[in-house]
């Protein structure tokens, strides 16, 4: 079968009739593998996993929901042509995220966030849950582990990175944060929290799943449709692709720009997340829009220029990715 074939197939039938499940696939050794790092930590509580649409753990329950696409690697492809980024693609990264998650297992276990010391350092657990939060870079409060600077989400967040620094093995927290006090704090209230919880009867037990894969009726079109994000209006621009790009130079050294637009599209929107905090999907939409310009301007490169109109494009989605975060909006 044509692999687009395969994929209009796949994306079209309910999510539960795909067969998914956890058993057999390369996630189960890194599960075990993390079940073993949580043994030789000394601690009592074991978390139960399922798949689900996205990492997350259920207030309340020590249940880790992963991701269904990361069970095939054909669904990984698929979801990362749709949304710009797979979150634990190699066993490395899965095992960051894991640890993530166990970060609120615990928390919710032993009902940490109910702690005054808790609260004082990461913030009332009832705060709101922004979705759209927006980053400081390099902030010196708080840990950093996921991509996005993610601690700086909510304090649930915050204590869940905090909880994945302190848990890395061999990692020396006190030497990578000691010249930063805030975060350091939290790390040493989370060493003293868990030294606790390795002798402690965890004080909940429930491990109800949300979204289990074998329950999801909507399609992956269904899902990526309603997660796709259109670029916001971006005028301006052709100014700018201008100074970076040429009109096509004939061949043979001539380049098209929208091919190299687009080959960077998977690199791009996963580092830009990393370092700006802006959302994959909306790096995604904005790079669609300038693949689609770019070919109709009539635009390329010589192909010995190569790296240097990667790095202006880089640079380029980079400023407009600040500004984004920073103010809402991609331009003033
Ligand atoms: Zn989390």
């Amino acid at each position: 079968m044509e692999p687009a074939f395969l994929e209009t197939h796949v994306a079209a039938r309910p999510i539960r009739e795909l067969g998914l499940r956890l058993a057999g696939t390369p996630l189960e050794p890194v599960l075990e593998r993390y079940l073993g790092e949580l043994e030789r930590a000394g601690f009592r509580l074991r978390p139960r996993f399922y798949l689900s649409t996205e990492w997350g753990v259920a207030f309340g329950t020590i249940a880790i929901a992963i991701p269904f696409y990361l069970a095939r690697p054909e669904l990984a492809a698929i979801h990362v042509a749709r949304t710009g980024m797979v979150e634990g693609a190699e066993p490395h990264d899965l095992l960051r995220y894991l640890r993530h998650e166990m970060g609120h297992v615990f928390n919710y276990a032993y009902k940490l966030y109910e702690r005054p010391e808790w609260v004082r350092a990461f913030g009332a657990i009832t705060q709101p849950y922004v979705e759209e939060y927006r980053p400081q870079p390099f902030s010196r409060r708080f840990v950093r582990h996921l991509p996005g600077w993610y601690a700086q989400k909510h304090p649930d967040e915050d204590w869940a990175e905090t909880f994945a620094v302190w848990s890395t093995p061999g990692h020396d927290w006190r030497a990578e944060y000691a010249d930063r006090p805030h975060a350091l704090a939290k790390l040493a209230l989370c060493d003293r929290l868990m030294d606790e919880a390795r002798t402690a009867e965890p004080l909940v037990h429930d491990d109800g799943r949300d979204e289990e894969v074998g329950t999801i009726d909507t399609s992956l079109d269904e899902l990526y449709r309603t997660e796709e994000l259109a670029a916001d209006d971006v005028p301006g621009l052709d100014g700018a692709l201008g100074n970076i790009f040429v009109p096509r130079p004939p061949p043979p050294s001539g380049r098209d720009a929208a091919p190299l637009v687009r080959a960077l599209e998977p690199s791009l929107c996963t580092e830009v997340y990393r370092w700006t905090g802006h959302f994959p999907e909306r790096t995604r939409a904005l790079m669609r829009r300038l693949g689609n310009r770019v070919h109709e301007l009539g635009l390329g490169f010589e192909a010995p220029d190569e790296p240097r109109v990667t790095v202006a494009l880089t640079a380029l989605i980079t400023a407009l990715a600040m500004s984004h975060v920073a103010h809402g909006r991609y331009l003033p």
